[in-house]
């Protein structure tokens, strides 16, 4: 009795950090083949085999500006100039509750531009986890391409470098992922990369279905939803039913 409830704080302690996950994993293989508990032991092994599987392989992937916050013509250049859209963190605590990541993927010319310098974004972006965190909800990493269109980088969306840099870097299967945008350059990355795509209507989502309409692009997103809490419900009843 007190060495399972060793191994329950045990379980409680180390399942905090994903790198952890696989090494508990295995000692706790060892521990159900050296003693008595072998049945009860399997049973937790499973259940954390399922934690795994989930963490791992899904996410959400969120455009920044005209997803999480306004779109600005002049570019968000500093903290001050961020305003969150209505009902994004309460979106994103929806997200967290239900065990599932959110990766920011970004196109910030702006700092190729010379507008800003990395540096500034990257207060930009320390500032956002840290209110994100405020409201008991999480942004596991913001990936961003800080060059200029002209520079042609793999990064840049419609190019797919940040997603597969996510995917590679947090053991992300693309095809189980959802991509959400407001522009069509979020959409035609997600679908390239074997995600499905959700189109806000924020930002500059009400554009980029206009062009879906009049028939200016071929570009098509698997679903179109007002803003992101409008989204979420739907995105996570989908992981609920495609587990
Ligand atoms: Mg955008
Ligand atoms: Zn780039």
């Amino acid at each position: 009795m007190s060495s399972l409830l060793f191994r329950g704080l045990l379980l409680r302690s180390v399942l905090s950090t994903e790198s952890n996950k696989k090494y508990f994993l295995c000692a706790l293989c060892v521990s159900a083949v050296n003693n008595s508990f072998l049945l009860n032991s399997y049973s937790i092994v499973k259940f954390i085999a399922q934690i795994m599987e989930e963490s791992l392989d899904r996410a959400i992937f969120l455009d920044r500006d005209g997803v999480i916050n306004e779109d600005r013509v002049d570019y968000v250049k500093s903290w001050e100039e961020f305003r969150f859209i209505k009902g994004v963190r309460r979106a994103l605590k929806q997200i967290h509750q239900a065990g599932i990541p959110v990766v920011v993927i970004s196109n910030q010319s702006v700092v190729g531009r010379g507008i800003i310098t990395e540096a500034d974004l990257s207060v930009i972006h320390s500032r956002l986890l840290k209110e994100v965190q405020k409201s008991s909800s999480r942004i596991t990493k913001v990936f961003f391409c800080p060059h200029h269109p002209d520079a042609h980088c793999r990064c840049r969306k419609p190019r797919i470098g940040m997603l597969k840099k996510a995917a590679r870097e947090l053991g992300l299967d693309l095809k189980k992922c959802f991509f959400v945008g407001d522009n069509l350059k979020d959409i035609q990355a997600g679908n390239r990369a074997g995600c499905r795509t959700v189109l806000v209507q924020t930002g500059q989502g009400k554009e980029s279905l206009k062009k879906i309409l009049t028939g200016k692009t071929r570009t098509r997103p698997d679903w179109v939803c007002d803003d992101l809490s409008a989204a979420v419900p739907n995105i996570l009843a989908f992981f609920k039913e495609n587990p």
